[in-house]
């Protein structure tokens, strides 16, 4: 081994999902089939590219001040960044400095453990409940730092309001990180307690809920110093994170809340009609409260099923991990979408 490669910062990284170059019903991601809200088209309509002359606003102040406004909080309550993905790690960066290690699930965000490897973070899972529930009493030991989606991924399952505040409440001493990206498709956020607990920091996305994968946005809310904190390390590391044309985007998109209660209304409804038709051909999976069911069938084996599918050009997700390497994960899209799923289901099933 050459003596600069024994320097070298390794890591195993994080795999996304697959992103095919042609147009496949693409199940594999959980984005949002639905368009961004329509004032984010009048927005890119309307912008000049004579502004990217200019560096954005590092603060990026007019969407954070939306955010703030839709959400009830004040703008020193807010943190944006390019995805909740940099909004995770760069709370990795700033809150989990200790040398006890932070918990988080087993089976949960494969990113949590690619960053602690990379931040050089010590961490210990804890295993979910064979129903892949979260026990509330594993995160009562000591540690660095905790970090749990709520609802979790890849499982779909949700964590009540008052398993998250006695988690909160046996750990004055950490920051409890609670990854919302999924929370709008049903299940109850944490932000009410921000004002409790100054510990808590919420991170949520426009990726999901939004549809707004593509333009990178996310968000922490939490208590003024937490904010702080998280900003002086972001502008360390890189001030002007988020362009003009996506702050214009993101500030779009989160005014219009009726369009969006819409569009998680529809993925909820079409999400509980894809469970009644999953189940009738022979799959279970546990109650998901997000835009994607983790299913398993009680015959066919699921990396079988997802090659299957794959040929069909349907993209679904599949993990070869322990515990988990006989389910799929599949994003709820549109009805016809999902309809389609189901055609090919049946076909595949009845071989
Ligand atoms: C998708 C996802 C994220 C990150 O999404 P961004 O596109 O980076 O905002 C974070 N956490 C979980 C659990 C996710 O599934």
């Amino acid at each position: 081994m050459n003596t600069w490669e024994k320097n070298v910062r390794r890591v195993v990284p994080y795999v996304p999902g697959e992103q095919p170059q042609r147009p496949v019903i693409k199940l594999n991601t959980n984005e949002n089939p639905y368009p961004p809200s329509p004032g984010v088209q009048r927005e890119l309509t309307a912008f000049d590219s004579d502004q990217l002359r200019l560096y954005p606003d590092p603060e990026a102040r007019e969407l954070v001040d939306a955010i703030a406004a839709a959400k009830g909080l004040s703008r020193e309550q807010v943190f944006v960044g390019v995805g909740s993905d940099d909004v995770l790690a760069m709370s990795f960066l700033t809150f989990f400095g200790s040398e006890l290690p932070i918990l988080f699930p087993d089976i949960t965000y494969s990113f949590y453990d690619v960053w602690a490897d990379l931040l050089r973070i010590p961490y210990r899972t804890q295993p979910l409940r064979d129903d892949f529930t979260i026990a509330p009493e594993d995160y009562q030991q000591p540690n660095g730092g905790i970090v749990i989606p709520n609802p979790n991924a890849p499982t779909g399952v949700a964590m009540k309001r008052d398993d998250i505040e006695r988690i909160l409440a046996a750990n004055p001493d950490s920051v409890v990180i609670i990854d919302e990206a999924y929370v709008d498709f049903g299940a109850e956020s944490v932000l009410p307690l921000i004002d409790r607990y100054e510990n808590l920091l919420v991170v949520q996305t426009f990726s999901k809920s939004r549809s707004l994968a593509g333009s990178r946005i996310g968000f922490a809310m939490g208590n003024a110093r937490l904010i702080r904190y998280l900003n002086d390390c972001k502008y360390s590391f890189n001030s002007y994170t988020m362009d003009r044309l996506t702050i214009r985007l993101g500030k779009a998109s989160i005014e219009d809340a009726s369009y969006f209660e819409d569009c998680v209304g529809k993925i909820v409804a079409t999400r509980e009609w894809t469970k009644q038709q999953l189940a009738t051909l022979g799959f279970t999976f546990p109650d998901s409260k997000t835009n994607f069911i983790f299913a398993t069938h009680k015959t066919m084996a699921a990396s079988e099923i997802f090659e299957q599918l794959k040929q069909r050009d349907i993209y679904v997700r599949y993990f070869a991990k322990p515990r988990i390497d006989n389910y799929l994960r599949i994003t709820v899209g549109t009805r016809e979408q999902m309809q389609q799923l189901m055609d090919a289901l049946g076909d595949i099933l009845s071989q």
